[in-house]
């Protein structure tokens, strides 16, 4: 029976991949140190004979025997990954080496969830995987950026030093249930506020954009890298790209809410675009987004409805 190791499998996509992966009747081993993570997102996996949790920090070395390894350990929200920079440095830059070791030892495929980050605030746009990036190196989310650039090179290095198969995909603005309330994300916080009727908090005058990618569809291409013959990086998202505003409103309309919008100072380095191009993706894996904004908000909205408490 196949093994599958899930690095941050009690997380938001984490979770959805342990869940993708044991319907497939897969043996899962997810490994969390739970920062993010909760347990209330796998607790129904639990149960399962083919499913085992191991509470363990990935800046630690781990022996397990896996045929493949998903490395999705990382705080992903920019107020998580900025509460204690160095650890997240570490998680990407320690944790990666340690994961990678571990494909060395079993002879098992790696996949690195990078992320559209690494193009910083683009030049390029929509941003290819050619495309080098235009990264801060000093400022606040430097830490999470370089950290996932350093990841890559590393990813990049055991492949060509050791001959490791290795895959790297970078992820554009993902959503759907099983997002923490506390992420301080914009799907969460919108939907949060607007279900408590609180004021829809946009930072800066919201003409930054963003391209939302639902869960499930992440999930797929996920699957598809790790399945395929290349190593990567590449792009996974969804390229229907529309402004802050813009999704405030949309937001507003699908919940009904009574609340307003306001504005609040944008954060230093804050992208101002961003845009998956994904014709690699399509060429190589086949693989393209199906679920449309409306339908993924619906079932986001109807997740936080039944577990905020109001
Ligand atoms: P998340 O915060 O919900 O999940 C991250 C998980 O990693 C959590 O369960 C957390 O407890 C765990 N973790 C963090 N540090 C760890 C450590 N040192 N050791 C072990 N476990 C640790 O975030 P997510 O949105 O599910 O993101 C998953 C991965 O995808 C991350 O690597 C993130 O960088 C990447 N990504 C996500 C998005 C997105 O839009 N959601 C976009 C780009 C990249
Ligand atoms: N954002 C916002 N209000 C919020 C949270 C975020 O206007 O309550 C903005 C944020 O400044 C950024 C965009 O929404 O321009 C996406 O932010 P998020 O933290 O979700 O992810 P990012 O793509 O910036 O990592």
């Amino acid at each position: 029976m196949k093994r599958i190791l899930i690095t941050g499998g009690a997380g938001f996509i984490g979770s959805h991949l342990c869940k993708r992966l044991l319907n497939e009747g897969i043996f899962v081993i997810c490994l969390d140190n739970f920062f993010t993570g909760r347990k209330r997102n796998i607790e129904n996996l639990l149960p399962n004979p083919n499913f085992e949790l191991v509470e363990h920090d990935i800046i630690e070395p781990i022996d397990i025997r896996v045929d493949e390894i998903y490395n999705l350990a990382c705080p992903a929200s920019p107020p998580h990954y900025q509460y204690d920079p160095i650890k997240t440095m570490k998680t990407s830059v320690i944790g990666i080496i340690n994961m990678l070791e571990l494909a060395e030892k079993y002879n098992a495929k790696i996949l690195q969830a990078s992320t559209s980050e690494v193009y910083g605030d683009p030049l390029v746009h929509p941003q290819v995987e050619t495309y080098w990036g235009n990264v801060n190196p000093i400022g606040i989310r430097s830490c999470y950026d370089e950290g996932k650039r350093c990841a890559e090179t590393l990813v990049s290095d055991y492949h060509r030093q050791f001959g490791l198969d290795t895959k790297i995909v970078r992820i554009f603005n993902t959503y759907g249930p099983n997002m923490a309330q506390d992420d301080g994300r914009v799907v969460s916080n919108f939907i949060i506020q607007a279900l408590k009727n609180e004021d829809i908090t946009i930072y800066g005058d919201g003409t930054q954009t963003r391209s939302f990618c639902y869960v499930d569809d992440l999930v797929e291409g996920f699957i598809k890298m790790m399945n395929s013959e290349i190593t990567g990086p590449v792009n996974l998202g969804n390229p229907s790209e529309r402004t802050i505003e813009d999704f405030a409103k949309l937001i507003t309309e699908l919940t009904k809410t009574k609340s307003k919008i306001v504005y609040k100072p944008l954060p230093s380095d804050d992208p101002t675009k961003r845009r998956p191009d994904i014709t690699l993706a399509k060429k190589v894996l086949n693989w393209q987004p199906e679920i449309d904004i409306k339908t993924g908000l619906e079932k986001t909205i109807e997740y936080f409805r039944h577990t905020i408490k109001i």
